[in-house]
């Protein structure tokens, strides 16, 4: 089990805690109001207990957010929810399939699993997630590798889901509610903001110069078009 501590900005630091086979990385933000970001694919929590009992430090988890519908991201919402608490958020887009615990657009039936309803609070472009003392992470609505997919931003982080990832990779757009054109425009976005660290769903972090990474993300994106 490996969690790396990633960046510090404020009070908030950032713990990365690697997704194992399937299951997308989890990030658990150790701020006056911790939080998570993606929950993982557990069916339960003690793979990462001993981690986040030393990060949360008796306290209970306040938010859990979730940077789109599917399993991989999804799967572990209420194993942590049950141990930790933390009030479920997702963007109002995804929101439905979680809640209603849809089987099918969420991959679960796809990659062999199930997930349950989940009650969750939906989000929307522009929100502000507040994590105390002045720190908070803003969403950034970005469809295309799922229609409700989102990114947050905050503490000189981008946490990009499975939109793009380190060394210019893309999200897959063939999923249910993907589409590639809006992929290419929520990607056209992330290149025009300002972060410095960027926290993927799957795949390693990147440290510093993130910028660079959604720029050749962008490029390798028109090159599909292009010729795909
Ligand atoms: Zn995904």
């Amino acid at each position: 089990m490996k969690y790396i501590l990633y960046s510090i900005s404020g009070a908030m630091k950032v713990h990365a805690i690697e997704g194992r086979g399937f299951s997308g990385n989890i990030f658990l933000i150790d701020a006056k109001k911790p939080c998570l970001v993606d929950s993982g694919w557990e069916p339960d929590i003690s793979f990462c207990a001993e981690q986040v009992k030393e990060i949360l430090r008796g306290r209970r988890l306040e938010r859990i957010v979730l940077t789109h519908r599917h399993i991989d991201h999804v799967g572990g919402a209420m194993s942590f929810y049950g141990e930790y608490g933390g009030e479920i958020f997702a963007h109002a887009d995804d929101a439905e399939s979680l809640t209603s615990g849809d089987q099918e657009s969420t991959g679960a039936t796809l990659f062999g699993g199930r997930i349950g309803p989940m009650p969750v609070t939906k989000l929307r472009e522009g929100d502000s997630i507040d994590l105390g003392e002045g720190d908070s992470l803003k969403v950034i609505h970005t469809p295309g590798h799922t229609v409700g997919s989102m990114c947050l931003i905050g503490g000189g982080s981008l946490f990009s889901g499975d939109t793009v990832f380190a060394d210019g990779g893309v999200g897959r757009w063939d999923l249910e509610t993907g589409n590639y054109d809006q992929l290419l425009a929520s990607v056209e976005k992330l290149s025009g903001l300002e972060f410095e660290d960027l926290h993927p769903g799957h795949g390693p972090s990147v440290k510093g110069n993130a910028g660079a990474h959604v720029g050749l993300s962008l490029k390798h994106l028109r090159l599909i078009g292009r010729y795909g």
